[in-house]
């Protein structure tokens, strides 16, 4: 399992072993020809690495291959059923996996204090934010084969985690859609870094939900958005690498602190960026954890 990052090797072997009893049951070949790395759960996101020419495709519809054979895909928040992977490698040899999707249990967050004007908008509010929803709609994601994703990811900003992925939320004691990012408490003004490299396809100062956003692509329709930003550092078009720094914490838009929220999509499915970034690491004294969260 050469290239498999430390954090990824208790999911690998969770995973390997419900290969090996798909292999045990079914007349498949005893030797893999296909590594695949993550964990196979809701907001899970799987890499995979297999030889170059292979065509991949995941429950009938075709996923990219990149030229170094690594490929991308992920399973909702809500995700229900097991995933049929399908492969034909460069010899027309034929393999199918099956991959069954764990369960997971979400927690109830209770958010009081939201201002009026975010829970039950106005006609001209409910209008802008219409009109913004077709920018993002257009931004994302990109047709690209680029396997940027298979950098492993870092933590965008360190400090506390306030809110996790896949929280049922109430603001004001009403019902509202489930929380589909990480909230990362920090100051304003805090730097915030690419967790990966990819190619800036959104950057808007002032959206009314998300304040300033940048949506990065890490290509085969894995990205990044990251929310509520007191400034946005790039451009659209621009390359990142990991680690640049694209722009700083805010509490912009509808939030009731500052923090960042990172949020992570695959085509359509909303995925755990934790889950890419793994444990967050100690913050420095600089670093002071403030109490932010939002109301996305
Ligand atoms: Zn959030």
């Amino acid at each position: 399992m050469i290239g498999i990052p430390a954090r990824f090797r208790s999911a690998v072997a969770s995973l390997v072993v419900f290969l090996s009893v798909v292999i045990s049951i079914s007349p498949v070949t005893a030797q893999s020809r296909v590594e695949l790395m993550g964990e196979a759960i809701q907001g899970g996101v799987i890499i995979g690495l297999t030889e170059v020419g292979t065509k991949a495709v995941l429950d009938g519809e075709p996923l990219m291959v990149s030229d170094t054979g690594r490929f991308v895909f992920g399973f909702d928040r809500d995700h229900t059923s097991a995933a049929h992977l399908d492969l034909e490698y460069p010899d027309e040899t034929r393999e199918s996996l099956l991959i069954e999707v764990a369960v997971r249990e979400y927690d109830v967050q209770r958010i009081e204090g939201v201002a009026s004007r975010y829970v039950s908008p106005s006609a001209e509010q409910l209008e802008r934010i219409r009109r913004e929803g077709a920018i993002k709609r257009a931004a994302r994601p990109r047709d690209t084969d680029a396997d940027w994703f298979a950098e492993n990811f870092i933590w965008p900003v360190k400090g506390t985690i306030t809110g996790t992925f896949g929280l049922a939320r109430f603001f004001n004691g009403e019902a509202r859609r489930p929380h589909y990012g990480v909230d990362i408490a920090a100051s304003t003004g805090t730097p915030i870094v690419a967790p990966a490299p990819g190619i800036v396809t959104l950057a808007e100062p002032d959206l009314y939900f998300e304040g300033g956003l940048i949506f990065i692509d890490h290509g085969q329709g894995l990205i990044s958005v990251l929310m509520h930003l007191s400034s946005v550092d790039v451009e659209v078009g621009e390359q990142v690498v990991q680690g640049d720094i694209i722009g700083a914490v805010g509490a912009t838009g509808r939030v009731t602190g500052a923090h960042l929220d990172w949020r992570m999509y695959w085509r359509s499915a909303h995925v755990d960026p934790a889950l890419l970034a793994g444990e967050m690491p100690a913050p420095t004294p600089l670093e002071r954890p403030q109490n932010g969260a939002d109301a996305q």
